[in-house]
């Protein structure tokens, strides 16, 4: 890379709490080490578009505190093309961008290896509330969210346990379980169904059921992670062999929203102003991450082919916590 003037930073994939807080530290610690940052919106498909605007330390005041991502977000099909990605370089470099702070999921890492390969220096922060990015334990925006189900778990819990009733509540988190095994212990869960385990309804669901409510339990949780999916049926299913009453509750995009919590805007503060830093020091397609409490970095590609697995230590807990 030659020397480095100008940054971009875009936000892409699912939006997560925080995102805001991340793109603010990246245009404050640049502009802090001389930089100028140019903000681009709605994702990848804002850069092939050309929708970019240079940014202020000002732009990004009263930002913090907000969820969503102002500079908005996209999923762009025609990135995702040799063509596109080359059109976005191209772009990229109308534009002065000599290198780019991608903020998203692992689909946007992928587009952003593909940028990286072909000449623009590229570095990923992990932004997505299921923290399914395989090399890091942490992404930003997962806290809140599951300060959110709680919040959900919190009031359901006062009805299901009035009307003595068991609820079933289905979860996001694409194909990874974190939310809902977070959540299952932080809720007082009977039983949580992960789509890195396999289940047994009977063994795993109705049973522990059945053992509370010999034990006198008023009311039951069941959580169900969106990889797994079938709340309304696995409610109807509960009902049917217990004879409890049993709703389901699919949280949905409630789950995405809302002003993020101190932890997110800490770790986004930190993992902007870190991916600044390695581009400042010459460090080119890495992806922040954060490991037994410390932000580090790897190489993109290596981290692309990570994997992560859930924490069966947590899993056996809830269970014995369900007692
Ligand atoms: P997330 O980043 O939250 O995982 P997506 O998977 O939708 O969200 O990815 C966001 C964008 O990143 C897509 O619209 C596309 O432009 C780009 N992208 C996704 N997957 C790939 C891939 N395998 N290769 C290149 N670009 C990709």
């Amino acid at each position: 890379m030659g020397k480095l003037k100008t940054i971009g930073v875009l936000t892409s994939g699912g939006d997560a709490p925080g995102m805001n807080a991340a793109v603010r530290a990246v245009v404050r610690a640049g502009i802090y080490y001389g930089l100028k940052v140019m903000g681009i919106r709605k994702g990848y498909e804002g850069l092939l578009k050309g929708d970019i605007e240079e940014m202020t330390a000002r732009s990004v005041g009263d930002l913090i505190h907000r969820g969503g991502t102002a500079l908005q977000t996209a999923r762009s099909p025609e990135f995702n093309t040799e063509a596109g990605v080359n059109k976005a370089i191209a772009i990229a470099g109308v534009f002065g961008i000599d290198a780019l702070v991608v903020i998203g999921g692992d689909g946007s890492y992928r587009g952003a290896l593909d940028l990286g390969k072909k000449g623009l220096p590229v570095i990923c922060i992990p932004g997505t509330i299921d923290n399914d990015i395989t090399c890091t334990e942490y992404t930003i925006g997962f806290d809140t969210a599951m300060n959110t189900v709680q919040d959900a778990i919190d009031k359901i819990r006062d009805t299901a346990y009035s009307h003595e009733r068991c609820s079933v509540l289905e979860v996001m988190g694409r194909k990874a379980g974190y939310i809902a095994l977070n959540v299952a212990i932080s809720g007082g869960a009977e039983a949580v169904v992960l789509p890195e385990k396999d289940f047994n309804i009977d063994i795993d669901i109705i049973k522990p059921i059945i053992e509370g409510r010999n034990r006198g339990k008023k009311h039951y949780l069941v959580v169900i992670a969106e990889g797994v999916g079938g709340a309304v049926e696995i409610a109807e299913y509960i009902e049917k062999k217990t004879e409890i009453k049993t709703r389901a509750t699919i949280l949905g995009h409630i789950q995405r929203g809302g002003s993020p919590t101190v932890y997110d805007r800490v770790m986004a503060s930190r993992m902007g102003a870190h991916a600044v830093k390695l581009l400042r020091d010459g460090h080119v397609n890495r992806a922040v991450s954060f490991i037994n409490g410390q932000i580090t970095d790897y190489d993109l590609a290596e981290a692309l082919s990570m994997k992560k697995t859930i924490d069966e230590e947590m899993i056996e807990l809830n269970k014995i916590l369900a007692l």
